[in-house]
Order: structure tokens, then sequence, then C-alpha cells
């Protein structure tokens, strides 16, 4: 068994934008946000400046409970950056709040990933100072 886990050192982001230090802020205090739409109440992940459904700009922050299921993912063996432990598995993550999230998922033996499997985010700091939102396995209720 390989124990999944978060990559070390500095992790490849999204450029900053003004919209960014909300969600990071969030993260540090250990919360995964999200953008929802006033009006239409469509989530919206990553942070935009409009809704990509109805295009209105009336987003307001809210707090995701964190939970989700797998909709797809890759288990990882060639890194992006040579420093990385592999393997490692990059996933798109369905959060019941209604938008996706592109992720790792850690904690757990890459064997186990399964689409539909349900996960919960967890958050790692990286070199930088930024906490960011991974998901591990739900145990099985
Ligand atoms: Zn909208």
């Amino acid at each position: 068994m390989t124990l999944l886990r978060p990559p070390t050192g500095s992790v490849v982001r999204t450029s900053p934008s003004t919209l960014t230090p909300v969600f990071w802020d969030g993260g540090a205090r250990g919360v995964l946000l999200y953008q929802c739409c006033a009006g239409c109440t469509a989530a919206i992940f990553d942070p935009a400046d409009r809704c990509r459904r109805c295009l209105g700009n009336n987003l307001a922050w809210a707090e995701s409970a964190g939970d989700g299921s797998i909709a797809t993912w890759s288990t990882v063996w060639r890194p992006v950056i040579p420093s990385y432990d592999v393997p490692y598995v990059v996933a798109i993550v369905g959060v019941d709040e209604g938008y996706q999230i592109v992720t790792n998922i850690v904690g757990g033996d890459h064997t186990e990933v399964r689409s539909g499997l349900r996960v919960e985010v967890t958050f790692h700091t990286d070199d930088d100072r930024f906490a960011l939102p991974y998901f591990r396995l739900r145990s099985p209720t």
C-alpha cells in the first residue's frame, strides 16, 4: 500500500486575481469557499466576477460543507513537478453544493480510488503558506 500524500514544496496554483484572496483566506481558516449567484442560485467555482450560467454579477461567497463525490480521477506516475512523490491521484470532485473542483485525493491508497466514492475536504499548507484543498476518502457508513 502506498499512502497518497499531498505534494511537498511549492505547489502550482492559478495566477492570483482580485477575487482569489477571499478563497485563500477561507482555506487558511479550514473553510472551503465557493460563490453563489443571487440571480439564479448557481454555485460558481473557481472564483469569477460573473455567473457562468446567467452572466449576473451579484455573486456572494458561501461556505461549503466540504463533502462530495469523485466524478473522475487519474493516478499520476510521471509527475508534473519532478519533486512530487508518486503515485498521486488527481481528481475532479463534484461537491455537494453543486460545483466541481480539480484536486488531489490524499490519505488512502491509489488502488482504492473509484468514481462515485464519497470524499471530504482536508487542507494542507504548502511551502508558500497557501492552504490547499485536497479530498480524502470517507469511511463507509
Ligand atoms: Zn446566475
